[in-house]
This record gives structure tokens, C-alpha cells and sequence, in this order.
């Protein structure tokens, strides 16, 4: 079944990138398997998925060493998608290859200290609050070019772009004007940052709105 919905997911992002006339290999697919057991994953990644996003370290960290996972072939991707505390950081920059989820300059701060300790260079994403009713989280788009001239010092960070989570609507049309304002601070901050939007009920307009990296969970593991 998990094998079934990723092809019709496939499908899906297809044929918005053939109306949005984009290739399809532009785009990065993170299977968010918050709440999901290793048996789940190992399905998703027998179907082709390398990319994995988690929303909390201690369930992440037991998947990152789940028996289950441990012969895959490829090496699995980690993608820190939810609110991080920073008395997580020190396990969360052991496993991630990506946290998206940056929210604070003093988070920001953390992550590069603890990265520093292991010799490692943490590439994030600074989340954006886009919309005041879809999280309690994110940097406010006001703030957003003061924390990256600060955290652009930070020696053990790399930041590759933004990730914002739209507001959930009647349609998904209704999320287009938020996925633009994220588009929009983009390009007026940096047009090589990547832009992580788009979930299952709203991935075909991000698509058509320049995402680059789509974060589904539901579409890929629920019936
Ligand atoms: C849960 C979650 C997703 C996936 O949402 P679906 O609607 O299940 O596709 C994506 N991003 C974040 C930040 C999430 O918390």
C-alpha cells in the first residue's frame, strides 16, 4: 500500500511539474514519517524513497537506529522537521542532515556550538512563519534577514534556504498567496536558497509556486 501511494504520489508531482513546466528531478521528495515504525520506513524506502523527516529527536534517534534500517543499501537521509528545543541539539546534530525546522537566532547559535564539538558543518533551513494560524513556530519574515546575517557567521552552519508550513484551507488554491510570500523573501534575500513547502494536501500548488523540496507524510503512508 505504501508502495502504491508513493507511484500515485509520484504521479501527482508529475503532472504538477508538466503544468508548471518544471522537470520532475528539480524537485526533492521527504516522506515525513513522524509517528511511523521502521517497518513502515523500510516499505517507503524499498520504493525508492531516500529521504526520511521526523518531527522529535528521541523518536528519530530510535529509527536512526532501528535493526530494521540498518542493511538498507543507500544511506538514509534524516530531515529534522519539527520544533527543536535546544536541550535536543546535541543528538539532533548527530543524526540530521537537514534540520529545516531553525527558529530562533539562539537555536541557530546552539546547533553551531554542538556541531563544532563533532567537527561538523549542520546545514539547516530557517522555518518562516507565513501564516499566523498554521504554527506556533517560525521566524517572522521581518526578522528573517537580520537572522542570516548573524547566523551567515556561524562557522559550523550552513544555511540552504527557508521552510514554512501553510495554513490549512477549504482549498488549495487558498494556499497559493503563502507559499508566494515565502517565494518572495527568498528573492529578495537570496535566490540560490532552496524553499522546503508543500504537503499532502497542498504539495501541487507549491510545486507550481517554485518548491523545491516537498515534505509528505499522509499521502505516503496513510490509506
Ligand atoms: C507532519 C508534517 C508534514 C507532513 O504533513 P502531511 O500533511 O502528512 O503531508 C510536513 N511538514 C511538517 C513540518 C510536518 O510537521
Amino acid at each position: 500500500m505504501i508502495r502504491e501511494n508513493i507511484f500515485e504520489v509520484r504521479k501527482r508531482i508529475i503532472s504538477a511539474c508538466l503544468k508548471a513546466g518544471r522537470a520532475p528531478e528539480t524537485l526533492k521528495l521527504i516522506a515525513v514519517s513522524k509517528n511511523r515504525s521502521p517497518e513502515e520506513i523500510k516499505e517507503a524506502l524499498l520504493a525508492g524513497i531516500t529521504a526520511f523527516g521526523e518531527n522529535r529527536v528521541q523518536e528519530a534517534l530510535l529509527k536512526y537506529n532501528a535493526k530494521e534500517l540498518a542493511l538498507s543499501a543507500k544511506p538514509i537521509e534524516w530531515h529534522m522537521v519539527g520544533h527543536l528545543q535546544t536541550n535536543k541539539v546535541k543528538d539532533a546534530v548527530k543524526i540530521f542532515d537537514l534540520i529545516q525546522s531553525v527558529d530562533s537566532l539562539r537555536l541557530a547559535q546552539e546547533i553551531n556550538k554542538e556541531a563544532l564539538k563533532i567537527n561538523k558543518v549542520q546545514e539547516i533551513l530557517l522555518e518562516v512563519k507565513i501564516s499566523p494560524e498554521a504554527t506556533k513556530f517560525g521566524l517572522s519574515p521581518e526578522e528573517t534577514p537580520a537572522v542570516i546575517r548573524e547566523a551567515s557567521g556561524f562557522k559550523n552552519l550552513k544555511i540552504k534556504g527557508l521552510m514554512a508550513v501553510a495554513p490549512i484551507l477549504k482549498s488549495p488554491e487558498e494556499t497559493r498567496p503563502y507559499f508566494r510570500l515565502l517565494k518572495d523573501l527568498r528573492g529578495r534575500l537570496d535566490s540560490k536558497m532552496i524553499l522546503s513547502m508543500g504537503m499532502t494536501d497542498d504539495f501541487a500548488v507549491a510545486i507550481e509556486e517554485g518548491s523545491d523540496m516537498l515534505r509528505i507524510g499522509r499521502a505516503i503512508f496513510e490509506s
